[in-house]
């Protein structure tokens, strides 16, 4: 039987398929069975952060699976303080400490119990179209009814308002709310970024109310050309949520925080048997190393601004608006943009993201000026085609 079978078989038929097998990748392509070879701006939604051939990761992870791959944060790890060290050293002074587990839903959950322990407040803000993951505290965070009307009831006093507006924020604040969680740009929902005093406001507000503020930056961390977004607007949050490209495809997550926040958590109250482990502790850190020898933040903000720029300069009616920073690219188009995506695949082996009508592009840090015009040749092509 077929991979694709076999899958539709056994798998519980969660995903809509791409309909073609991936096998293997080399630096920014991916190779399906039968051996075509697709330029790969998906990367495992956003995971795979130093492309598919980095030697330097690739023997880190086999030396440390021959070495150890799982203990518990109750025994102390080297490989995991190694990666603490390297984390710390990249992140604002503020943001001391960590609780490392595997995936973002997982950072997100922590967030919302950390906040709810510190101010003991069940009330949270949200943003409209926000993404925060699939469980249920985060699911509750997040702003796509699509995604959250077959589970309600959900968590309770949770309030969903505009993005990129504090005033909606200041007329939904209640005693009851505890934390603001938003991302600080958007990314699932379509690439939205917000206005450059928009989370120094929210900031602000949460300072004045003394409730905590929670970053969402699972899918806007690295990738912007800057370690945290929120450097780039000049905020620290109290809390925020790592994830994918952080362990290049390892699964790994962190929530950060405070040493104030961090001193105010019980023991006991929160916990995750393979979080932290010393293979997604070394990932972490090896990736961090490499971005820092090889230049690749800098090297993502001129070539994401190169993107941004051939972008701008495809001559297409449908297009409605280009939106990114770094290599956290969306086009909003005019139409639905499902087809397009397919076209891409199908006809110029590109492997693109779509949100209803945006196009997203989640490139890893290696792709470089003669990927970008490859992307875009297929693209002014495909858009006057269709
Ligand atoms: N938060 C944000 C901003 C995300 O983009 C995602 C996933 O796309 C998540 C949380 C959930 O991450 P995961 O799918 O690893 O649970």
């Amino acid at each position: 039987m077929s991979t694709q079978n076999i899958e539709d078989n056994h798998l519980v038929p969660i995903y809509g398929k791409r309909e073609i097998s991936l096998l293997k990748g080399e630096g920014v392509y991916v190779f399906d069975e039968e051996g075509k070879k697709y330029l790969d701006c998906v990367n495992g939604l956003g995971a795979v952060i130093l492309g598919y051939s980095n030697k330097a990761f690739q023997d880190a992870m086999q030396e440390q699976v021959g070495m150890l791959m799982s203990t518990h944060s109750s025994f102390y790890s080297k490989e995991r303080a190694l990666f603490l060290e390297a984390l710390h050293g990249i992140l604002p002074e503020e943001l001391s400490h960590s609780f490392i587990s595997n995936t973002g839903t997982e950072s997100v959950e922590a967030a919302l119990k950390f906040a709810r322990l510190i101010t003991g407040k069940p009330g949270v803000i949200s943003a409209k179209r926000a993404y925060h993951g699939r469980t249920f505290g985060a699911l509750s965070a997040s702003g796509t009814s699509k995604y959250k009307d077959p589970f309600e009831p959900l968590l309770s006093h949770m309030r969903q308002v505009a993005y990129n507006n504090i005033t909606a924020i200041e007329e939904a604040y209640s005693d009851e709310i505890g934390a603001i969680i938003l991302e600080p740009i958007q990314g699932e929902s379509g690439v939205y970024v917000p206005d450059t005093e928009y989370l120094k406001s929210v900031k602000s507000f949460c300072e004045e109310k003394g409730i905590i503020c929670i970053f969402d930056e699972v899918q806007s961390a690295y990738r912007t050309g800057d370690w945290l977004a929120a450097t780039r607007y000049g905020v620290i949050p109290d809390i925020v949520c790592l994830s994918k490209a952080i362990g290049n495809g390892m699964p790994i997550a962190v929530t950060v925080t405070t040493e104030n926040i961090a001193e105010q958590v019980p023991k006991g109250s929160h916990g995750t048997t393979f979080g932290s482990n010393p293979l997604a502790c070394r990932a972490g850190r090896i990736v961090i190393e490499q971005i820092q020898q090889q230049h690749l933040l800098s090297k993502t903000q001129k070539v994401g601004e190169y993107f941004k720029e051939r972008l701008q300069a495809i001559n297409s009616s449908i297009i409605r608006d280009i939106r990114s920073s770094g290599f956290f690219i969306g086009v909003e188009l005019k139409k639905k943009s499902g087809v397009y995506v397919k076209k891409m695949q199908q006809d110029h082996n590109i492997l693109i993201l779509t949100t209803g009508t945006v196009l997203r592009f989640l490139p890893s840090m290696i792709f470089e000026k003669k990927h970008v015009d490859e992307v875009i040749h297929a693209l002014e092509k495909v858009l006057h085609d269709v």
